[in-house]
């Protein structure tokens, strides 16, 4: 197998040729059809994340089929089509898991950061934490629900029930998080840089109500934000555009520092979360859903051996939606 290989942080990836591994108990091997590129991806490389696997290889929004199955695996078939989520495998018996929050599992393994992932032509993976996707779809559309639409599903349930919602930095998730949202019936207000007229346009198309900047005051208050934006800065404006018991969610795994804020933005009800990780139960819930809604991703695609320019792209806002690397 070839994998683009993290081997120092902050330093690009590197075409590795690879021994073929035979899956151990418990585990699946997937052919990579396609590996969409996250946020993620990037705070792994620069070392924002603690105690990386390194060297490592990448990517956690893995859409392949099953070429190798290895001993006591339920439920799979040689041939089908998985999808390879972020949370790669949990210890099942810490006080989280007990209670059915396995995201914040005490032992948990990531993949593309604790584990191997899918910037590679296969990949090994627990196959308990692998998601059957059927036949309907194509690969590279697919891809981005494995994260962007995951943590969006998750962070749009825990925004709450509230018609207006809020969207800071309209990326890959937010692109997907908007259509769901229409479709649940609510009203979007995405945000981006200032400026980025582009962008703005691009939420419209996707039934944003309005788009404007980060530093612009929504026409009325909304009922809820998520911030997928890694601007702390973005929190005391968050709190700003909401109403009296509004949430903010912020949706991703590193931010800059939040800077101080009078108390005055917090008064009333509202509430500051994050939002980490997904369950399988998040997983199989978005995905049965996914067609039903009939999310369109855009997507922008690239061959596994540029994912350093995928990245690089991503990095400084170069597409709309969402980069896919394909072997
Ligand atoms: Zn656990
Ligand atoms: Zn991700």
């Amino acid at each position: 197998m070839q994998a683009m290989m993290l081997k120092r942080l902050g330093s690009p990836l590197e075409w590795t040729q690879l021994a073929d591994r035979h899956p151990g108990q418990g585990e699946i091997r997937v052919k990579v059809d396609a590996c969409g590129v996250c946020r993620t991806d990037l705070h792994v490389i620069d070392g924002e994340l603690p105690d990386p696997k390194v060297p490592i290889i990448p990517g956690h929004e893995i859409v392949g089929r099953i070429d190798a199955i290895g001993a006591e695996v339920e439920g799979l078939r040689l041939g089908e089509r998985v999808g390879v989520p972020w949370l790669g495998h949990t210890c099942r018996v810490c006080p989280y898991c007990a209670r059915q929050e396995e995201n914040l599992c005490d032992r948990p393994l990531f993949t593309g950061y604790t584990r191997d992932g899918g910037f590679a032509t296969a990949t090994i993976v627990d196959a308990r934490y692998a998601f059957r996707l059927g036949e309907v779809g194509a690969d590279v559309a697919l891809a981005p629900l494995l994260c962007a639409g995951l943590i969006g599903w998750r962070s749009l349930v825990i925004a709450g029930k509230g018609k207006k919602l809020g969207l800071f930095g309209f990326g890959a998730a937010a692109h997907i998080v908007a259509q769901v949202a229409r479709w649940q019936g609510r009203s979007v207000f995405a945000f981006t840089r200032p400026g980025d007229a582009a962008t703005q346009t691009f939420a419209r198309s996707l039934g944003a109500t309005w788009a404007g900047g980060s530093d612009e005051t929504p026409p009325e208050p909304l009922d809820a934000a998520i911030i997928f934006a890694t601007v702390g800065a973005l929190v005391p404006l968050a709190l700003k555009a909401v109403g009296k018991g509004g949430r903010v969610v912020c949706a991703g795994i590193h931010m800059s520092d939040i800077p101080s804020f009078p108390y005055r933005l917090l008064w009333e009800e509202r509430q500051v979360v994050s939002v980490a990780n997904l369950t399988r139960a998040d997983g199989v819930e978005f995905l049965r859903l996914a067609p039903e809604i009939g999310i369109v991703t855009q997507t922008t695609r690239y061959p596994l051996t540029e994912a350093n320019q995928a990245l690089a792209d991503l990095r400084a806002g170069k597409f709309e939606g969402a980069a896919v690397l394909v072997p």
